[in-house]
């Protein structure tokens, strides 16, 4: 077996500050880290300067080409290479070269991204622009090398067209609002607060071949049809399980190829659904974070293949077994290194982290629309609210122990105590006794405090990480100024951050929950608390039009209201798109494929019926088989030819919003009623007869 050396191979592609110090001249080095500290444009004698030691860096590495990696309001990655060849001189010959201008900026013809009427197919002229925060790196697939660099994407009026620009601008706005409110606490050394974020990615591996004889796999990503394998999770043996050999030697490799571009992939384990895993990362700043968990996605569907296997990032891959999220883990750092969201071991006494905490407890319950909203996804809608996820219901766990300070704040103005982890006796004298922690976890809320950060879980697994940390910086970031006004004022400061604690801690309770958010007492629970239940991804999207939240991201900065109503309309639209493919899919494998096998199935039978009454005995069984199979036969092309009409009806509505609530309330159900007969047509047809692979053959033949 070939060893591998983490240190060793850890970055190897990328190019690094430690690479960028040895080779850059002093002077460019030191004018590039200055851009970055005063967030000033690089000038293009620099750029110029570092592009080519870029160039021979990356053609040492074997790189051909170069792209700007870009994050269109698709969710997932675009880039478009270009190779370093220049045209040929006068005797023929060719050469390299990658200008600082190329570095900086692209001009891809975006004229296909979806931008929500920002942009006009004749007017396709849009911008990528370095961000000089996230490391360049080089890529090696079976198109070569080929050296990225991570940018932001404008329309040429400078309107956000991606998920990036926003996540940067509301990078600034949390660092400006935490160290406002540090300076009050007397911090005069930090100079900036990066929200700092680890995302735990859960996927399903399937083989290839089988995949390919799935169309509902193929196009839509999930499967849309299929009777449930006669086990599923319910013995929970596949949960941190040993993980099978294809599947570890995939984990391997994936581990290679992320070390080596810089993600520092640390977590690897079985999830709770069969063929369903789980990667994490070490966390890290939110706009590497949110790039690298690109690159992440990337790596497993590219590393997948080479295995002959396939990644599938679907939120709801199989009906009936755990679908797939992605948790967020946020926290704010300083550069000097502090953690505003580290409790210590004394909370009550740590005013600063208890306004912290307050403050966020504040914007979640302010904003809990605007946060569901930021998970919606297509594919979510199959996960928030049912049994493995959270529900679509924002709350906020905060463990025994802060809940019970909040509780002293409320009551009394203040508190005086925390309570403590105490021990936990192991009763054996082979084992320590080991110390706890002060607070239980609890996996079913969707926004917990886990220690010394919040973990958003209602993140969808093939969604970019960027809105939800756009909105988490942007809303707390408001909550710290609110604050800070106040505390500004304050004639004793101790006593007003008090009084602000108490009163946050008061308005907000409602959103405080630590039982068990999968309980059908909790929505009511919450409909008492006046709490929203945005059950849907349409539902959610109306958030977008609020007046609160317009005016919240264009107070900031961080969208302006064209933006914003661009993205809403594409997410409208990207509904409609996503519910229209998977209903043509139904459409597809009902007639093409099931409903002609199933009827080939039923002839078999008939001839059995009447050759088993021919020998003079007894066709009951086989004719009760063939009446109850006919009849199914019956309703599907029934529900076929239904959601025919209805797919149609939708695809002629012309506003965008009134379309995808078609598709959600209309659509939606009767791809369900399709579904139905089918899955119990499954059940019964022989296994020879059906068209294609079944639940058991995906998940448990990997
Ligand atoms: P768990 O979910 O079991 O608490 P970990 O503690 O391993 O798992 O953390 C999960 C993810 O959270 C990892 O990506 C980890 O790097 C990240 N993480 C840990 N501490 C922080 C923090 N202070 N801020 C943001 N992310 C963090
Ligand atoms: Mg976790």
């Amino acid at each position: 077996m070939v060893k591998v050396n983490i240190p060793e191979i850890f970055a190897e592609d990328v190019f690094t500050d430690a690479v960028m110090q040895q080779r850059l001249p002093k002077n460019v080095y030191k004018q590039f880290k200055k851009s970055i500290e005063d967030g000033k444009d690089l000038d293009l004698a620099t750029a110029d300067v570092i592009a080519n030691e870029i160039r021979e860096w990356a053609i040492e590495k074997g790189a051909t080409h170069f792209a700007h990696l870009f994050q269109p309001l698709t969710g997932v990655t675009a880039e478009k290479q270009d190779s370093f060849i220049t045209a040929p001189k006068s005797d023929g010959s060719v050469m390299t070269a990658f200008s600082g201008k190329e570095l900086i900026k692209g001009e891809p013809d975006g004229s296909s991204f979806p931008s929500g009427g920002l942009r006009a197919t004749f007017e396709a002229r849009g911008y990528t622009v370095w961000d000089t925060t996230s490391s360049v790196f080089v890529r090696h697939d079976a198109g070569g090398t080929t050296l990225l660099i991570p940018t932001a994407f404008y329309s040429y009026n400078g309107e956000a067209l991606d998920q990036k620009a926003p996540l940067l601008r509301s990078m600034q706005v949390i660092s400006d609002a935490s160290i406002k409110l540090l300076r009050l606490f007397g911090n005069t050394t930090a100079k900036r607060v990066a929200p700092s974020v680890g995302a735990e990615q859960e996927y399903f591996l399937v083989d290839e071949k089988k995949f390919q004889q799935r169309k509902d796999l193929i196009y839509a990503g999930r499967t849309l049809f299929g009777a449930p394998a006669p086990k599923g999770q319910e013995l929970d043996d596949h949960y941190f399980g040993t993980i099978r050999q294809r599947v570890a030697g995939f984990m391997k490799n994936v581990n290679e190829e992320l070390w080596k571009v810089g993600v520092t992939s640390k977590t690897q384990h079985n999830e709770v659904a069969p063929a369903q895993h789980e990667i994490a990362p070490i966390y890290a700043n939110a706009n590497v974070a949110v790039d690298q968990n690109q690159v992440v996605m990337q790596t497993l569907k590219r590393v997948a293949c080479q295995h002959e296997m396939k990644c599938l990032l679907h939120e709801k891959p199989f009906a009936g077994v755990n679908g797939s999220g992605k948790h967020n883990n946020w926290s704010l750092v300083t550069d000097t290194g502090e953690n505003l969201l580290e409790p210590g071991s004394t909370p009550h006494e740590n005013r600063q982290f208890l306004l912290v905490l307050a403050s966020i407890i504040k914007a979640v319950d302010k904003y809990a629309g605007l946060l569901r909203e930021s998970a919606a996804d297509p594919g979510n809608d199959h996960r928030l609210g049912a049994n493995e996820a959270p529900p679509a219901i924002i709350s906020v766990f905060l463990g025994s122990q802060l809940e019970d300070i909040i509780n002293q704040y409320i009551e009394t103005g203040s508190a005086s105590t925390s309570i403590a982890g105490g021990v936990l006796t192991t009763g054996s004298t082979a084992l320590k006794d080991i110390s706890k922690d002060a607070t239980d976890r609890n996996r079913t809320s969707p926004f917990a405090f886990t220690g010394n950060k919040f973990e958003f879980r209602m993140v969808g697994s093939r969604d970019s990480i960027a809105s939800p940390n756009i909105v988490l910086n942007t809303i707390v970031a408001e909550a710290f100024d609110e604050a800070s006004e106040r505390l500004a004022n304050a004639s004793d400061f101790d006593a007003e951050v008090d009084a602000l604690i108490a009163e946050y801690a008061k308005a907000h309770n409602r959103v405080i929950f630590n039982g068990d958010g999968y309980a059908e007492e909790w929505v009511k629970e919450a409909e008492k608390r006046g709490l929203p239940n945005l059950k849907s991804y349409v539902d959610a999207t109306e958030v977008l039009e609020s007046e609160e939240v317009i005016a919240l991201f264009d107070k900031y900065g961080v969208l302006s209201p064209t933006e914003l109503k661009a993205r809403e309309e594409v997410k409208y639209e990207n509904y409609a798109k996503v519910i229209h493919i998977e209903a043509l899919t139904m459409i597809d494998m009902a007639a093409k494929q099931i409903i002609p096998a199933v009827i080939k199935y039923t002839k078999s039978i008939a001839d059995t019926v009447l050759a088993v009454k021919e020998a003079g005995s007894d066709a009951s069984v086989q004719a009760d088989i063939l009446a109850e199979v006919s009849d199914l036969l019956k309703e599907t092309k029934a529900a076929l030819v239904a959601l025919k009409e209805v797919t149609e009806e939708a695809s002629e509505k012309t506003d965008v919003k009134v379309q995808a609530h078609f598709y959600n309330d209309v659509v939606f159900k009767a791809m369900g009623e399709l579904r139905a007969p089918v899955d119990q047509l499954e059940l019964i047809v022989d296994k020879e007869a059906w068209p294609m692979p079944s639940y058991g053959d995906l998940m448990f033949e990997v």
